[in-house]
């Protein structure tokens, strides 16, 4: 039951009703005094009734992350028991399950109503991604739980650097069980992969762009492919193997990615796959300026904006990288171009396109417009979690 109580100003409980589930410190009227970081709190209105009940954290910008909107449910491990359950039976009916080296996200933070934890699933591996100091000091209790659920063969807890400040996270690496000493290979439609669960970026895999693959590969039959930001290659190999690619050149600027690329193209006898390790802005100059043309260019850089501030910077960059690819394409190319920066909202990097396309004397026809796969799901309570965008477009 809950430590104490942290009462909102006036006015400001209306998210809260709508199930926000983040109470910034700027709505907070009042704390009760014995609370401290990760206890369990009721949110309460300014007439003091009760709205929801969450946990508390004393510096983040998130004063309360919130978890249940029933007075009679307590935080404890029957709690957190039934909202493992109902993330994971949604991917086991999706499907998402069925491969036993199949890859996939079994719990992703609010859109699954455990604010600041992820679980990523690699055959029979599990990488925990820790956001949130609540989450943190309860992960003995929520690994013993999965390990209930799963019984995974090992797993491994690790953090997102860029939360380690904002939380206040201070943890060592965790493993549990036995987990490889080099990388796991995991399969994606029919693709293997070599996937380093420890050292690779995100969990070691971008599984948000598991159906974007398959859905821009029907698009490259017999076309010469420009990955950029190719990262371990996924994009590519899906070009080859299921549309039919002629060539593909895979671009990105990590040397460890493109081993691990390099080891896909193998693992799954694909050759007709050049990998260059490059800085994608200046590759993108110097095909423009040696005339180059391509049948279809996909773009899937970082994260170019973090916050609000870098928005027109990260816009800016967008429609650099969009264009040169633009003047790139053959009539009748085909342009992929993703962005996974949450603070540039769809409506936006529509626009943007639509800017790049102006300049570079082009027409683009938007094919489909596409988010992350439905193991990432987005709760309508909470559209903050809703950053990836992926437009297949056409271009005459
Ligand atoms: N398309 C990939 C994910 C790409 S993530 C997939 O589906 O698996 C973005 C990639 O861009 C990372 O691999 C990162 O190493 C690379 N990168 C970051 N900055 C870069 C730059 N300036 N030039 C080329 N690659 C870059």
């Amino acid at each position: 039951m809950p430590t104490g109580s942290v009462r909102l100003k006036p006015r400001k409980s209306r998210p809260f009703y709508a199930r926000h589930p983040w109470v910034l410190r700027t709505a907070v009227a009042k704390v009760s005094r014995s609370v401290q970081s990760g206890d369990v709190v009721d949110l309460l209105n300014d007439r003091g009734e009760f709205v929801a009940r969450g946990i508390y954290h004393a510096t983040s910008r998130i004063a309360v992350r919130l978890y249940t909107w029933d007075p009679t449910e307590s935080l404890d491990d029957a709690f957190w028991l039934r909202r493992l359950q109902t993330a994971i039976s949604l991917r086991r009916s999706l499907g998402f399950l069925d491969d036993q080296q199949g890859a996939c996200r079994l719990v992703f933070s609010e859109a699954d109503g455990l604010s600041g934890l992820i679980v990523d699933r690699y055959g029979p591996y599990l990488v925990i991604q820790l956001n949130a100091f609540g989450m943190a000091r309860r992960i003995e209790g929520l690994l013993d739980l999965l390990e209930d659920l799963l019984q995974p063969e090992g797993l491994i807890v690790r953090t997102d650097s860029t939360m380690v400040a904002a939380e206040g996270l201070d943890l060592a690496p965790q493993t549990r069980g036995t987990l490889p000493e080099a990388n796991v290979t995991i399969r994606e439609h029919g693709i293997l992969y070599t996937v380093d669960l420890r050292r690779g970026q995100k969990t070691g895999f971008y599984l948000d762009q598991r159906d974007n693959r398959l859905a821009a590969a029907s698009l490259m039959r017999d076309r010469r492919v420009l990955d950029l930001f190719c990262y371990s290659g996924s994009f590519g190999l899906n070009a080859i193997v299921h549309g039919g690619a002629r060539h593909v050149i895979g671009v990105d600027s990590s040397n460890t990615a493109l081993a691990w690329a390099r080891t896909n193209a193998e693992l799954n006898g694909v050759g007709r796959i050049e990998w260059r390790h490059a800085h994608a802005f200046r590759v993108l100059d110097e095909l423009k300026a040696s005339g180059e043309r391509f049948g279809a260019v996909i773009l899937d850089p970082p994260r170019f904006s973090r916050g609000r501030k870098s928005l027109r910077e990260a816009l800016r960059a967008y429609h650099r990288i969009n264009r040169v690819a633009l003047e790139l394409l053959e009539d009748d190319g085909i342009l992929v171009t993703c962005s996974c920066s949450g603070t540039v909202t769809a409506e936006d990097f529509v626009q943007m396109l639509a800017g790049a396309a102006e300049k570079a004397g082009r027409s683009v026809q938007m094919l489909e417009r596409r988010g992350a796969s439905p193991d990432h799901p987005v709760r309508t309570s909470c559209l903050e979690n809703e950053y990836l965008k992926c437009i297949l477009a056409r271009v005459t």
